[in-house]
């Protein structure tokens, strides 16, 4: 075995969720090593597209821009097959974007390996053994090697072989059905696009990903999902035209793949120094077009504290609020995911089911309730400051700068935390004093009097606002409440002894 390399933090597994922390620790000038099992990119298109929540992290970071040229906007989204318009959400990007997984994918690793974090591939994790000051990572493959780091993070899917090793526990439930899905070309389309049409024993979807190019999905409730049993293109086909009644001129299939509603979630997010994040933390039915999106929230969840334990100027407990924060959103995603599987049943009850819900989501209230939380808008997390816009994003409201009109977005590019002073500039500053070479303290006044809370109305705008790295806000206040903001600095930016 070749002699042991030293990183500071050793990325298993290249997909997005793996890719985008890649971004953000190198955003921070982590050294990361970012190895992959497979020999390369697999080009399998999976996912079909982003949600709001994440175009605006990706927007943040700059990295949006060539994916809004490629994708595609697709004003509604589902629940259950139930359809949700996201036209109304108060955000810049008020649809989803629909662009499959290798093409965001490609994007990413591109921007990663500008950034210096080029994959590894044929590299898997085969082994770790950590201490009081490391992991000692060991990578398979035709060149087996050890690599030190400081952090090993398991992006590596929901076999992840990280998990595994580190003895972390997996617990939910089993898979009910069996889903197929193929992106084609069709011969017949239909005039456009539906989701989850329900016939006999199972539901059917078609989807346009781009001009002349489908994805068709069934799901059949009757059957089960195994693990090593591999369907055919053929029996796709069979499957849906049973189901659909017809199989719309179906040809030239360039990717095929079966799927179950497991639904799994990690015990823990971590131990030690071992973190997880994406599908090898939570894996659930593929409904709503969740896994993706939630694995790169992760992802920019972990980057920033991460980068902070390595640096050794993390406060008190930083990276614990990783698992803190984020496994309840995997808990809440495996919690609708299941209810959606139920809503697809066939049957008089899943009938009935849907009428119901059908109806409800015909209400404001309910359809934003739950848009809401499928395109991650309405997240919060405890931040020990009780504004109502603590703990939330915080809105990509226009400001007027100095130097011209900017928004709250642009302002988080560089991945540092940011004071942002709308009123009371002096005195904020007075109080920040200790940390001001830690944050971007940020002068601007708001356009708007009121920003938007998705799903909760709207706030005043305060005089400040601590904004997080990934775009949370960790206070928001008046000047006058500087114990607070003091508390908050501390908390999620550094310890500052002496700092009164
Ligand atoms: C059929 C299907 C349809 C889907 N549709 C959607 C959708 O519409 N919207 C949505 O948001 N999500 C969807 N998903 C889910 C989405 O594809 C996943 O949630 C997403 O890929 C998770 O990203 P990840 O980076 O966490 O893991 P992955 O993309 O699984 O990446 C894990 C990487 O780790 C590598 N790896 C594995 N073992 C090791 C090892 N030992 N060492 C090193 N590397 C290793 C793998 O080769 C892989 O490259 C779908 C999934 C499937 C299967």
């Amino acid at each position: 075995m070749a002699s042991t390399q030293t990183t500071d933090v050793v990325i298993a597994g290249a997909g997005p969720t793996g890719l985008m922390l890649a971004l953000e620790l190198r955003l921070a000038g982590i050294d990361v090593t970012l190895v992959d099992a497979l020999p390369g990119r697999s080009g399998e298109s999976r996912a079909g597209g982003i949600h709001a929540r994440t175009m605006e992290l990706l927007d943040q970071r700059g990295l949006l821009a060539p994916l809004l040229e490629r994708g595609r906007v697709m004003q509604a989204g589902h629940f259950g097959g139930l359809r949700m318009d996201f036209g109304d959400f108060p955000t810049r990007f008020p649809y989803m974007l629909g662009l499959v997984q290798s093409e965001i994918e490609r994007e990413l690793d591109a921007r990663a390996r500008d950034a210096g974090a080029a994959v590894h591939w044929g590299s898997p994790v085969v082994g770790l053994a950590q201490d009081g000051t490391g992991v000692e990572v060991e990578l398979g493959g035709e060149h087996p090697r050890r690599v030190r780091a400081a952090y090993l993070v398991g992006c590596d899917g929901g076999r992840s072989s990280v998990r595994k090793l580190a003895g972390i526990g997996f617990s939910g439930t089993e898979s009910t059905v069996l889903g197929m899905l193929a992106d084609v070309q069709l011969a017949d389309p239909p005039e456009d696009m539906f989701f989850g049409a329900r016939r006999g024993p199972g539901d059917y979807s078609v989807i346009q990903l781009q001009p002349g190019s489908w994805r068709l999905i069934v799901q059949r409730h009757d059957r089960v999902h195994e693990r090593g049993a591999e369907p055919t293109f053929e029996d796709f086909r069979r499957s849906f035209t049973e189901v659909a009644g017809t199989d719309f001129g179906m040809h030239d299939p360039i990717w095929f793949s079966h799927y179950g509603d497991a639904a799994r979630l990690a015990d823990r997010y971590r131990d030690g120094r071992v973190l997880l994040a994406g599908d090898a933390a939570h894996i659930h039915y593929p409904a709503g077009g969740q896994g993706l999106n939630t694995g790169v929230q992760d992802a920019v969840n972990l980057g920033w504290k991460l980068a902070a334990s390595v640096r050794g100027d993390a406060p008190a407990g930083l990276l614990d609020t990783y698992g803190g924060e984020r496994r309840p959103v995997g808990e809440r995603l495996l919690h609708n995911t299941r209810a959606q599987t139920q809503l697809m049943r066939p049957g008089a009850h899943a009938d009935a089911l849907r009428d119901v819900m059908g109806d409800l989501l015909g209400t404001d209230d309910v359809r934003h309730r739950l848009g809401l939380m499928i395109t991650g808008l309405d997240q919060r997390y405890e931040t020990g400051c009780d504004h109502p816009l603590a703990g939330r994003r915080v809105p990509d409201a226009e400001l007027r700068a100095p130097g011209g009109v900017t928004r709250i977005g642009e302002l988080l590019g560089s991945g540092r935390p940011v004071l942002l002073a709308l009123r009371d500039a002096d005195a904020l500053e007075a109080t920040a004093k200790g940390w001001l070479d830690q944050v971007v303290f940020a002068l601007a006044a708001s356009v708007s009097e009121h920003w938007p809370l998705p799903g909760q109305g709207e706030c005043a705008v305060p005089a400040g606002v601590l904004i997080r790295p990934d775009g949370h806000a960790a206070w928001a206040g008046e000047a006058d409440d500087a114990d607070g903001l003091r508390a908050a600095l501390a908390r999620w930016v550094g310890d500052r002894p002496g700092v009164a």
